[in-house]
């Protein structure tokens, strides 16, 4: 069982499994497109966390299922809907362009200060 991706860069599809070795740094295996740029040592574990979610989920409803037949059936809506609504709505590339260049914007006005660099730690 494996969760399918596709890059939000080169379009290309890949498997969240493809994402979840922490030294690959959570990018596009094709283009190196970072996925999670300010969580790159975080995303890998998440990512292997969220397919073990989906498989310890369908495990446990297919026992279920052996175990109740048809003396109770599961709404179906209430399984599949929160994990539907978890996911990103799908947005068209134009849309995706126009909030990635608001984004570079508002990085341009904030100006960051410049961080002081220190030779080496303090202790
Ligand atoms: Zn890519």
């Amino acid at each position: 069982m494996s969760i399918g991706a596709r890059c939000g860069s080169c379009s290309r599809e890949l498997l969240l499994g493809q994402l979840v070795q922490p030294r690959d740094g959570f990018r596009c295996p094709f283009c190196g497109f970072a996925f999670a740029p300010a969580y790159a040592t975080v995303a890998p574990d998440v990512g292997a966390r969220a397919m073990a979610a989906q498989a310890a989920l369908v495990t446990a409803l297919a026992e279920l299922g052996s175990m109740t037949g048809d003396r109770l059936r599961l709404d179906r809506a209430t399984v599949v809907d929160p994990v539907a609504n978890a996911l990103p709505q799908a947005k068209q590339p134009g849309l995706a362009r126009r909030r990635h260049a608001r984004w570079w914007a508002r990085g341009a006005t904030a100006q960051p200060t410049p961080q002081p660099r220190t030779a080496a730690p303090a202790s």
